[in-house]
Order: structure tokens, then C-alpha cells, then sequence
């Protein structure tokens, strides 16, 4: 790639006898450009946008008619829908390589040049004038929005010391310091949470969009800047009035909303790709089915749970993190108890609660009964429903008895795998029901024995059987638990408090 570089011309003269002929990028934006290269990939039947995992069927349908559309376009949706993810992988729809004017602040189009530096240099070295050029990792621009970005910042300044050292025209662009946005020039720039940016910026935005104008301090700088611009914002700020201003509103061509995964299955595969599991460790880690269940359940219970701030939403980071913090407690376990294999179990998701309580912003009435127990309720409906999933309608009343009986069986979260397993064993009927989440006869220890931890863990979701801190998993208490109240949130004043 980069020895390809090296062999493409280095002056006009040589570009304009090269395959990159004026006629063929003159004219050329970068939305002909981005619409060009998607056209020739679905001709191909290339995947689009590889790694964006259950979007197939609605956000990249959208994407692509924006992009076909020319279109600059907005990602409306929660925290952590692959927004951003998304957005950079646009850059794999432009060229390889584009050339430019040697030097240029803004990337110039050597047969189409906006700037005086330039313009000038073309007029004083004809075809000798250098070539350099971008890959696509130099024209992609991303910019988080937020109240403090100035003008400056985004558009550019008014330089004081080459405005008094040229004297009379200062709106000569050569006076510009110029910000992220003609930095951009000739590639996509995209502003994340745009319903951030101050009123002023938007209307610079907008008529750097609309007329290629721009005022800089009162003075009116032309800056026909060629631009795919992208945004993503939350959905409820896009929408609250006065958050952003009609007119840019009206010239960003599509609004596509994104979407936590419809499915357990969709969201597993999500957190599997993204989480940091295949790592170099002495031990082997294995993390079962049931258990990429339990945790991605965890993230859809916390969707729903009213608990919980609807309008922030529960990132699909959450189960990600919640999976690699659970396999690591897994991994210090099998290290330190010189298991040669790793497996989550249940108790190692409660070591995860870091990576829970820090992703979840609390309505009011989650934030009355705090962080980690919203974090434990949300654990223990995962657990249960997966558990229904695999146990329903299963005769455990022989391990219920068992502890009805009396049994109790703490367990260490430090325990060899080995131990574990005889302990668990001690329980009648219990370990013979691990066959129903599809372990075979001779399953190593470390996997016998979270499978049956997760059954115990399951008939304490329902309650058949209680769990504590002094005697571990006992009988169930006998008086039954008032059911959960439903229906907060109405009338009362919801607050919500970021707790980390
Ligand atoms: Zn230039």
C-alpha cells in the first residue's frame, strides 16, 4: 500500500498524464466519491460495513440510501449502539489514495483548488507544482460536540499577525488560522452528540453546508469546502426543541435511528466479537453458553428495568465489560488455584458489579435503593430467566429437599475447581442436572462445577432455595417476600444521577 504510494506521481504535470486525470476528479466530491465506491462494492457483493452486527436488516439499508443519496446524515440512538463504530467504518467507501496540493492546510484538489497559498503556487509552478497523497485514515475527522467548542476551534481564526502583516483585505484567506472542519477538506467529518454545539457553531455549520460562506469575527470567508459530514446524537436531545437549528436540521438529508440488538443471540454476538476474551494466559479460558446468556440478559433486563434511565439507555459496553471483568475473576481463580483451565461462574459476576453499576444512570427510585443492589436484582432476574430456559419444568425438588433438610453449602469463589466439585457433589440429585445445559459425561471440573453453581444460583432467583453471606446457600425462607413493586416513576419527579 504504502510502496503504491510512493510509485503515484509527485507533480501536476505527471498526475494530469496519470490515470487521475482532471476530468476524472475535477469534478469529483467526496459524496460522488463515497457514492462511487458503495455502488461498485454492492455490484461486487462485498459485505458492508464488517463488523456492524445486526443492523442488516435496518440501519445499513439507511446508511446506504444516504450515502447513495449524497446525503449528510445523522445516527440517532443510545449510548453504545456502534454509532461511532459505524461512522469510521464509512471510510472504507473511499478511494485508496486521492492526491493533493503538497503543503495544504486544507488538502486542496490539485485541479480544483480554494486557497490563495495555492492557487498562487499552481499559477507560479504550473506542472512542477508537488503532489502529496491522503490515505483514508487522513480524511476522517471526528469531533465530540460539547458547549465550550468555539468558532475558533471548528472553523478557524482571524490570525491578528498575518491580518496586520498583509495590511488592507482581511478577509483574505490567507489571515485564517483554520479549525477542524477546513482541516477536514476532501473527507468526512463527523460530530458526534451534535445537539451539543453552541447555536452559532451550528449556524457556521450551516452555511458552510449551504453556501460555502463562512463569517470569522464579522468578516466573510469563502470556504466552498468539500465535506461528507456525519453526526450522531441522542435521540431526545435531536428532537427537544431549540436544540439544534431548523435550518441545518433541514439540510441533513437522512436521520437514521439505531438500535440496541432485538435479540439474545444478536447481542451475544455483539459482546463476543467486542470483548477482550481470547487472551494470552497460561490458563485456557472457556466461557459456557449459559453464561453469555446470563450476562447478555443482564443488559436486556437493565433495558427494561424502570429502574433505570430510560432515556440514557444501557450500552451494549456493559455486557462487554461485565464478560471480560467475570473472565478475569475466572483467570485469577484458575491461576491462583493452578487450575489449567478457566470457566465464569455466577459468583464471578457478582465480582463484576464494577463493571455494571458505573454503566447505569438511576431514575429515582434506583437510585433510592442504590447502585449495587439495582446491580444484584438485575443479576439475579438474568439468572432466573436463562435458568427457566434450560430447567423448565425439571424435577429439582430432590436438591431443594436437600437443603430443606438442613444442607448448606458456602462457597468460596477461590476454590480449585476439584474441591468444588466434591462439594458440590454432596448434594443429592444436583450435579446429574448439569446434562440439561448440554454438558457431556466427562466435562473437566472447572466446567462441572459452574454449571452446577448456576443451577443453585437459578433456584435462588426463584426463591426456592436462599443464599447469604454467613451459610452460603441454604433453605429457602419460609415467609414469602412482598412482591416487587411496579408502576414508579409516574408523577413523581425523576432524577437522575450518574453514579461512578
Ligand atoms: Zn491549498
Amino acid at each position: 500500500m504504502s510502496k503504491a504510494i510512493q510509485e503515484l506521481p509527485r507533480t501536476l504535470g505527471a498526475l494530469r498524464r496519470s490515470s487521475f486525470t482532471e476530468a476524472r476528479l475535477a469534478g469529483r466530491s467526496v459524496k460522488d466519491e463515497l457514492r462511487n465506491n458503495l455502488i461498485c462494492k454492492i455490484q461486487r457483493g462485498e459485505a458492508l460495513f464488517p463488523g456492524i452486527l445486526g443492523y442488516e436488516d435496518t440501519v445499513v439499508p439507511q446508511v446506504v440510501n444516504a450515502v447513495l443519496s449524497r446525503h449528510h446524515f445523522i445516527l440517532l440512538g443510545l449510548r453504545g449502539q456502534a454509532k461511532t463504530k459505524l461512522v469510521r467504518l464509512l471510510t472504507t467507501l473511499l478511494d485508496e489514495a486521492v492526491p493533493a496540493v503538497e503543503g495544504c492546510e486544507i488538502h486542496d484538489n490539485p485541479y480544483k483548488p480554494i486557497c490563495r497559498r495555492c492557487q498562487d503556487l499552481i499559477a507560479a509552478q504550473g506542472d512542477d507544482t508537488p503532489i502529496a497523497w491522503l490515505t483514508r485514515d487522513h480524511r476522517y475527522v471526528e469531533k465530540l460536540a460539547t458547549p465550550d467548542v468555539t468558532i475558533a476551534d471548528m472553523i478557524g481564526d482571524i490570525d491578528p499577525i498575518k491580518a496586520a502583516r498583509r495590511g488592507q483585505d482581511i478577509s483574505d484567506e490567507l489571515t485564517v488560522h483554520y479549525g477542524l472542519l477546513p482541516r477536514s477538506n476532501r473527507g468526512i467529518f463527523a460530530i458526534n452528540e451534535l445537539p451539543d454545539l453552541a447555536g452559532k457553531i451550528q449556524v457556521g455549520l450551516f452555511n458552510i453546508m449551504q453556501e460555502g460562506d463562512v463569517q470569522i469575527k464579522g468578516y466573510p470567508v469563502r470556504l466552498p469546502l468539500d465535506l461528507a459530514l456525519v453526526f450522531t446524537a441522542n435521540p431526545e436531545d435531536y428532537t427537544a426543541r431549540g436544540k439544534i437549528i431548523t435550518p441545518l436540521k433541514d439540510r441533513i438529508g437522512s436521520e437514521i435511528r439505531t438500535h440496541y440488538p432485538s435479540a439474545i443471540e444478536q447481542g451475544i454476538a455483539i459482546s463476543e466479537q467486542e470483548a477482550w476474551l481470547k487472551r494470552p494466559s497460561p490458563v485456557e479460558v472457556r466461557v459456557p453458553v449459559y453464561f453469555k446468556e446470563v450476562v447478555e440478559q443482564l443488559a436486556f433486563g437493565a433495558r427494561e428495568d424502570k429502574r433505570i434511565d430510560k432515556r440514557s439507555g444501557v450500552s451494549q459496553r456493559l455486557p462487554i465489560s461485565v464478560l471480560e471483568n467475570a473472565v478475569s475473576n475466572a483467570e485469577r481463580r484458575a491461576l491462583r488455584a493452578k487450575d489449567s483451565l478457566a470457566v465464569p461462574r455466577m459468583l464471578d459476576l457478582y465480582s463484576a458489579l464494577p463493571a455494571i453499576t458505573g454503566k447505569l444512570e438511576l431514575e429515582y427510585e434506583g437510585e433510592l435503593k442504590g447502585g449495587d443492589t439495582v446491580a444484584r436484582d438485575l443479576i439475579r432476574g438474568a439468572v432466573g430467566k436463562v435458568y427457566d430456559h434450560y430447567f423448565d419444568g425439571a424435577n429439582v425438588s430432590p436438591i431443594v429437599q436437600w437443603f430443606d433438610l438442613g444442607g448448606s453449602l458456602k462457597l468460596d469463589e477461590h476454590l480449585d475447581s476439584a474441591t468444588m466439585v466434591r462439594q458440590l457433589s454432596g448434594i443429592q440429585g444436583l450435579m446429574e442436572k448439569v446434562k440439561a445445559l448440554g454438558l457431556s459425561a466427562n466435562e473437566p471440573d472447572a466446567v462441572r462445577a459452574s454449571a452446577a453453581e448456576f443451577v443453585l444460583e437459578g433456584l435462588h432467583a426463584h426463591r426456592r432455595i436462599s443464599r447469604n453471606e454467613e451459610r452460603g446457600f441454604a433453605a429457602g425462607e419460609k415467609k414469602r417476600e412482598p412482591p416487587r413493586e411496579e408502576g414508579g416513576g409516574r408523577g413523581e419527579r425523576q432524577v437522575r444521577k450518574q453514579f461512578n
